[in-house]
């Protein structure tokens, strides 16, 4: 069993409120991620959960424990930062048995060898285990970057924007290989990023934070598909989501207290023009291969949607524009729930 629990944490430097009256549950196995932009607060968070800052407020429990004033080394956390922080004149091997090798903990040579080397193979770098790590291209380094959290095998992770540093084509490499070891070590992991993306893929619940505050913690579908505001609903989506003043819809009922709407791409279709009462302008076609994104002008606002590709369509030219499922916001930008 592993978990953590977050009671009311607070934590101020001088004028800036980094994380506020935040309340949060990751439980046993779960991979929890905490989306939300830069300044967001993730990382205070992760620094209060490890011990390396004190909260002003409120409490962090671990495994029913209450370590709130406990010292960082004495929780069984595992840390992996954005930046690799390898030692780089070691070989991978030394750099993976570097956490076993601790005067304090008097790990056997033999067993090290055996925990470094499963770490390896969990990880596909077996093969590099005697390169320097200055050898090692920047997917492999950021492997055994968290290889050496894995080596420890300790009950929770925390992670900071592990993948933030690399190409695109390795974050999707190494989210798979993230999930699928979250999976095969049932561990409990608490990760932070700014990308929706990694934040849909793997996490089995999201927690959308802004300015310290934790607005709405639930599986990826409940937040995409029930955002709790305009904000949270503005946080997923590719492209991303359409706002709309509510007045300026036709034929789609709204429930009272609705100003704004939001209609995600999937939800806004474009046709030929055929009598409907929402006609809109195409401004440009983007070609992204497999399919077109179109932005639109209607009534003066900006829309954005997707096309097939062997949808004819050109700049200028009259579209209708049909769409469901709206999502209502009032005034404040919180979700007004539909009429049932
Ligand atoms: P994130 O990781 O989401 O980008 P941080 O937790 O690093 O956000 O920071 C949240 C806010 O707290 C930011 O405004 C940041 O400038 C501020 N902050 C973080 N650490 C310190 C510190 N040690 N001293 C002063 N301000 C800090
Ligand atoms: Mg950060």
């Amino acid at each position: 069993m592993a978990d953590i629990v977050l009671r009311n944490i607070s934590k101020r430097f001088e004028a800036v409120e980094a994380v506020r009256e935040l309340s949060l549950a990751v439980n046993d196995g779960e991979f929890l991620v905490l989306l939300g932009p830069s300044g967001a607060g993730k990382t205070t968070t992760l620094r209060l959960i490890t011990g390396l800052e004190a909260p002003d407020a409120g409490s962090v429990m671990i495994d029913g424990r209450d370590v709130t004033h406990d010292p960082p080394g004495s929780r069984d956390i595992a840390f992996v930062f954005q930046q690799y922080s390898l030692y780089p004149h070691l070989t991978v091997y030394d750099n993976l048995a570097f956490p076993l090798r601790s005067p304090a903990r008097r790990v056997p040579e033999p067993i090290i060898r055996k925990r470094v080397e499963q770490t390896a193979e969990l990880l596909h770098i077996a093969s590099k285990l005697n390169n320097r790590a200055t050898r090692l291209s920047g997917g492999e380094m950021q492997r055994v970057a968290i290889g050496r959290a894995l080596v420890r095998d300790p009950s929770i992770y925390l992670m900071d924007e592990p993948l933030s540093s690399l190409d695109a084509k390795l974050r999707a490499e190494l989210r798979l290989e993230l999930k699928r070891i979250q999976l095969e070590l049932g561990a409990t992991i608490l990760y932070v990023t700014h990308d929706q993306v990694e934040a849909m893929t793997m996490a089995s619940r999201i927690g959308v934070i802004r300015d310290g505050q934790l607005l709405q913690c639930g599986t990826p579908r409940e937040i995409y598909e029930s955002p709790s505001s305009s904000y949270v609903a503005s946080r997923l989506g590719t492209p991303q989501i359409n706002f709309l003043p509510a007045h300026l819809l036709s034929d789609v009922p709204v429930p009272p207290g609705t100003e704004t709407v939001g209609i995600r791409t999937e939800h806004l279709q474009i046709a030929a023009r055929n009598g409907g009462r929402m006609v809109g302008r195409v401004h440009r076609v983007e070609h992204l291969g497999e399919q077109n994104h179109v932005h639109l002008d209607y009534k003066g606002e900006m829309l954005v949607t997707l096309a097939d590709p062997r949808q004819p369509l050109q700049s200028g030219q009259e579209v209708e524009l049909h769409l469901v499922h709206p999502l209502c916001f009032d005034r404040a930008g919180q979700r007004v729930p539909a009429i049932i």
